[in-house]
């Protein structure tokens, strides 16, 4: 199957506990379509830079599969730029500077073959252009899924509320939920945001897991208790790039296949997290991806015999 990804493809300057980084590789659909491409490889990326995105960059996410026919790069333009410095819990973070540059003048062409993927993965974006890019599917699609930030909910609520209205699934973290449904209970805030349109609905809560919920059921994915993380910029796109590519490769929409979807995109997050920018994505193979997806699997074992 193949997977459409959609969203910034950036600069980031971070500022965390462990140290500093300048202008280093970011952008939702950056860490979505590296995070995707360990479980397939026909994935088409549909995103705009300036000429000052290093070339050497594209050539390594090409060789990770990923097809940039819809990759626009403006002459002379500069790329998204987004600064951010955490907290000391490293839950929290504040932003320091979002410069949209190519991106305020974005206006989406999908080429021929990604208006027929079957999974979409629309990434952090305006969410007007989001909506531009459903406008151009061929409507054969079998998963569209959405992720989003308070950001936009700030800006531009009502036409974020349009395109959500569109798409299967949601994934947001806890205080964005909060936001977007104006309930603090996260279950209630669920009920709320289901009726807005998605069939399922995922909540990230950063350090502490994930939540899904679909039609009245719900299920939790724990995050992997870390020694040390270093950099949680990215964490949220890359599990839903390893979420979205684990159900392109198994081609199958269920709620039991999309908790083991939850649990590669958990796995892939806990990776994000050891190292600034995507440096330690870019160093993954298959073996240690399948080790982290055993360690999830051992810390969610337990039997209880209830015969007590
Ligand atoms: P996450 O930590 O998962 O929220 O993602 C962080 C990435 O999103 C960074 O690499 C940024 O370049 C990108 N980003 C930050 N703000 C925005 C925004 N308003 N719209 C789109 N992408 C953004």
């Amino acid at each position: 199957m193949s997977l459409l990804t959609i969203g910034t493809v950036a600069f980031d300057s971070i500022e965390t506990p462990y140290g500093k980084v300048e202008k280093v590789i970011g952008g939702a659909c950056t860490y979505i379509s590296w995070s995707a491409s360990y479980f397939m490889n026909d994935i088409h990326l549909v995103s705009i830079v300036g000429e000052d995105f290093p070339k050497d960059e594209l050539a390594a996410l090409e060789q990770r599969g990923v097809n940039l026919d819809g990759l626009e790069i403006v002459k002379g333009g500069k790329s998204f730029f987004w600064a951010g410095k955490y907290h000391n819990n490293m839950n929290s973070r504040d932003t320091l500077a979002t410069d949209l540059n190519v991106l305020a003048d974005f206006n989406p062409i999908l080429p021929e073959k990604a208006k027929s993927c079957e999974y979409v993965m629309l990434g952090n974006l305006t969410p007007s252009i989001q909506a531009q890019v459903l406008d151009q599917l061929d409507g054969s699609q079998k998963l569209i899924a959405l992720d989003t930030m308070n950001f936009w909910m700030d800006i531009a609520m009502d036409e974020l509320k349009a395109v959500i209205a569109r798409v299967d699934l949601l994934t947001i973290n806890d205080e964005e939920a909060r936001q977007l449904s104006g309930e603090h209970s996260l279950v209630q805030a669920a009920e709320i945001i289901l009726a807005m349109g998605p069939k399922y609905l995922v909540i990230k809560k950063g350090e502490h897991g994930a939540l899904m919920f679909f039609e009245g059921k719900m299920f939790f994915a724990p995050a992997l208790p870390l020694a040390e993380v270093f950099d949680p910029t990215g964490a949220g796109d890359t599990f839903a790039g390893g979420m979205m590519g684990y159900l392109a490769m198994t081609d199958e929409i269920s709620f039991e296949n999309m908790k083991r979807a939850l649990i590669a995109g958990s796995a892939m997050a806990s990776y994000c997290v050891e190292d600034f920018s995507l440096n330690r994505l870019k160093t993954l193979d298959k073996a240690q991806v399948i080790t982290r997806i055993e360690a999830f699997k051992k810390l969610m074992d337990f039997d209880f015999p209830l015969d007590f």
